[in-house]
């Protein structure tokens, strides 16, 4: 079933790319296995998928240490409070979900004493939804700007969730919303620091398709990979 369906979703990124003129690898696949076990992110990673993304650290850290021994790549994809940064900062690869200065900094400070730059996105809630995390796009370049200063951290791009509706073309305006939010601040990254934001992270389950040909680079995908299974 799990291999059936990223089979599936592989397809559908495929074509999304095909109709937005991109390359299929283009765009990486983040498998988010909350509340799944151990064994069926083994059949994930069997079905070629080497990008596991979870929401909690807890949880992350007991599925870390089930699979220590697979080649993976971590991904932080929900929300990061700072006493939890020290753990984050020892397993991921990648964090989805800063936003703030003061979070950035703590995980500068963290990375720091492990000798590591962390590759970090900030979200920005791009929805305005008072249920969701993120800065403020208008907020988001300011941030930036300040963050670029951090020696430890390695700003790789945004992240976006867009509101949850029925029908995935509503989704549309929000990830338009970061693409242009992204180049507008590489014009100034570019010339003022010499750096270049090159990741989207944006798309779930029911609206990754519309996401892909906005410009998604990166879709985090857990209920299209796992449904059908047992829990
Ligand atoms: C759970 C989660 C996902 C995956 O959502 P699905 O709808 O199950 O594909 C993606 N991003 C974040 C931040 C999540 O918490």
């Amino acid at each position: 079933m799990i291999c059936e369906n990223i089979a599936l979703v592989r397809e559908n990124i495929r074509r999304a790319t095909e109709k937005a003129g991109r390359n299929a690898d283009s765009v990486t696949l983040v498998c988010v296995t909350k509340g799944r076990p151990p064994e069926e992110i083994k059949e994930a990673i069997r079905s070629g998928l080497c990008d596991i993304g979870e929401n909690k650290v807890q949880e992350a850290l007991a599925k870390y240490n089930a699979l220590r021994k697979a080649q993976i790549k971590w991904h932080l994809v929900g929300h990061l409070q700072t006493n939890k940064v020290r753990a984050a900062v020892e397993i991921f690869d990648l964090i989805h979900s800063v936003d703030s200065l003061k979070l950035a900094q703590e995980i500068d400070r963290q990375a720091l004493k492990i000798n590591k730059v962390q590759d970090v996105l900030i979200e920005v809630n791009t929805s305005g939804e008072a249920s969701k995390f993120g800065v403020r796009p208008e907020e988001t370049p300011g941030l930036i700007k300040e963050a670029t200063g951090l020696k430890n951290i390695r700003l790789q791009g945004l992240m976006t969730i867009a509101p949850i509706a029925e029908d995935k073309e509503l989704a549309r305006p929000y990830f338009k919303k970061l693409r242009e939010l992204k180049d507008e601040i590489n014009k100034f990254l570019l010339t003022t620091y010499d750096l270049k934001l090159t990741t989207l992270s944006m798309g779930m389950s029911q609206d990754y398709e519309v996401a892909v040909e906005e410009g998604s680079t990166m879709v985090r995908i857990g209920t299209a990979i796992f449904k059908g299974e047992k829990r």
